[in-house]
């Protein structure tokens, strides 16, 4: 019998649902089990090439309408969305094996959130009208075309939809690829947003790994490029991008400081620190890996923070009391371990976890490490796994000049009770995303993306409508033409 995760066709084209099983077999394994739940086949180039011409051939017409019309259709398919929420939820589960507990309350929800967000700026994205004396210039803004989407696999309907509602309210079109990795969630995005009234063309989807990526990517007709992914992959997807002279968003990977000054509350400390490395069992990219402690109260921390990462309820992810799910697939459990083992190796104190649980599907325990230094390999680079690192600290000066010390910028907390230090030292964090007392809140109305090599532009608020639209400035004279002949 077919799995209900089964998606009915690997593409969305041209507002219908379009197979080639030509393309190279995708198999989708649920990470909870590591059974094979579903197959996709890679798009081949004929499908890329249909999605690229589809895309195209949509956008004159998409941007013509005018905003509030545009925007009507995407709050229609947030409000779809948010009556799904539980299908949507279980597909994301079995997507990406993290628990409903997470996917019910933050992925199709907060999809939702960005389509009615942009939905709702549709209408009044205006230029401006500039007075020269008599004369006059307008600007208006304009949409940049046809837009491709690159997601990650750790948030496939919130990626989808982050990419998707900013770009279509602009008047662009989009093809969005998936990670191979997950597949299933965007083609779900897809299917309701041309359920919700949108134009056949202006959304679609095709399946593949990194080379149908790059053929997007490098196609002439596209004309600004949208990555969520690693350093590395960012940094092809950029050159290749700039080849073509293409617009970039470039949302990457991070090594992100926790700073928990010794004023802080430390049961809130302890929650952030929970939330952000723990959460989605780690495999966010602005989580705070790098968790600074001042000294006078590491010990009580790590007691207070081994006690409550002793609470997490590790298995099935379709039961609500579970709270920590598996890793997305095999390769990121053992990337993980690998880790793990090099923080053993060279030297850092395991508090807790450390080891794969024993139980079917992917799952390893949630790690903390502390008496971890700047040298050692799991400080410096990212894991994307439930592996927190605690490092100690003496002064602020101190604590400031390691955290910045990496190529990554993603994001940055701080906990203390004294407000001015906390926006002294956010001042001088090199992160672009940055939080006070809290830690990994990303609503839609706040502009999300990273400094450094962590990332080029903005997604979210209304930062993300000038990276996916273009101003046109235009004089106009009154009086007649001066010229020197
Ligand atoms: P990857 O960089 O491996 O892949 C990202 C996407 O790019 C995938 O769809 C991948 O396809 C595709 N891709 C790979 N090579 C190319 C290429 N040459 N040209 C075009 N596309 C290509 O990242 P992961 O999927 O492993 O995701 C984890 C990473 O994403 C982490 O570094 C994490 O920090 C980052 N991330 C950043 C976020 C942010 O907003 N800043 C949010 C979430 C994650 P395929 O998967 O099929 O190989």
């Amino acid at each position: 019998m077919t799995h209900p995760a089964q998606p009915t066709a690997s593409h969305f084209i041209n507002g219908e649902y379009v197979e080639d099983t030509a393309g190279t077999p995708i198999p989708v394994i649920y990470a909870a089990t590591g059974e094979q739940i579903a197959t996709v086949h890679a798009a081949t180039p004929a499908i890329v090439e249909q999605a690229i011409a589809s895309g195209q051939a949509a956008q004159k017409a998409w941007a013509k309408m005018s905003g509030t019309e545009r925007g009507r259709i995407l709050r229609r398919a947030a409000d779809i969305i948010r009556e799904r929420n539980h299908d949507l939820s279980v597909l994301e589960t079995y997507d990406t094996g993290k628990p409903m507990q997470e996917t019910l309350a933050v992925d199709a929800t907060s999809g939702a959130d960005a389509l009615e967000y942009f939905g709702g700026l549709a209408g009044s994205l205006t230029g401006e009208h500039i007075p020269m004396g008599e004369d006059w210039v307008y600007t208006i803004r304009e949409a940049l075309g046809l837009c491709v989407g690159i997601g990650a696999w750790n948030y496939p309907t919130q990626i989808a939809c982050w990419k998707g509602a900013p770009a279509l309210a602009c008047g662009n079109t989009m093809v969005f690829k998936p990670s191979e990795a997950t597949p299933l969630c965007a083609l779900k995005v897809a299917e309701i947003l041309h359920e919700a009234g949108l134009p056949a063309g202006v959304y679609n989807v095709v399946q593949g790994m990194g080379e149908v990526g790059a053929a997007l990517v490098t196609d002439p007709r596209v004309d600004k490029v949208s990555l969520t992914g690693s350093v590395p992959t960012g940094k092809k997807v950029y050159a290749a991008a700039a080849e073509g002279m293409k617009h970039v968003t470039m949302e990457l990977g991070g090594k992100s400081p926790m700073i928990v000054f010794d004023d802080a509350d430390i049961d809130n400390a302890v929650g952030g620190a929970i939330n952000g490395n723990f959460y989605s069992s780690g495999q966010v990219c602005s989580n705070g890996t790098r968790v600074f402690v001042q000294k006078g109260i590491k010990e009580k921390f790590l007691a207070r923070l081994a006690e409550r990462t002793g609470n997490a309820v590790i298995g099935d992810p379709m039961d609500e009391a579970t709270s920590f799910g598996p890793m997305v697939n095999e390769n990121q459990m053992n990337i993980v371990l690998g880790y793990i083992e090099k923080g053993k190796a060279e030297g850092a104190r395991l508090v807790c976890g450390g080891e794969r649980c024993d139980m079917p599907g992917w799952y390893l325990q949630p790690t903390v490490f502390a008496d971890v230094t700047d040298d050692m390999t799991i400080a410096r680079e990212e894991i994307f796994g439930p592996v927190m690192s605690v490092l100690d600290f003496e002064t602020e000066e101190e604590v400031v000049a390691r955290a910045n010390a990496t190529e990554f910028g993603l994001a940055a907390g701080v906990f203390t009770k004294d407000f001015t230090r906390a926006h002294r030292v956010i001042g001088n964090l090199e992160a672009g995303s940055c939080f006070i007392n809290s830690y990994n809140d990303a609503p839609v109305e706040a502009p999300f993306g990273g400094m450094k090599a962590s990332g080029v532009g903005r997604e979210n608020s209304k930062e993300a409508i000038k990276h996916f639209s273009q101003v046109k400035s235009v004089y106009v004279r009154m009086g007649d033409v001066e010229a020197a002949f």
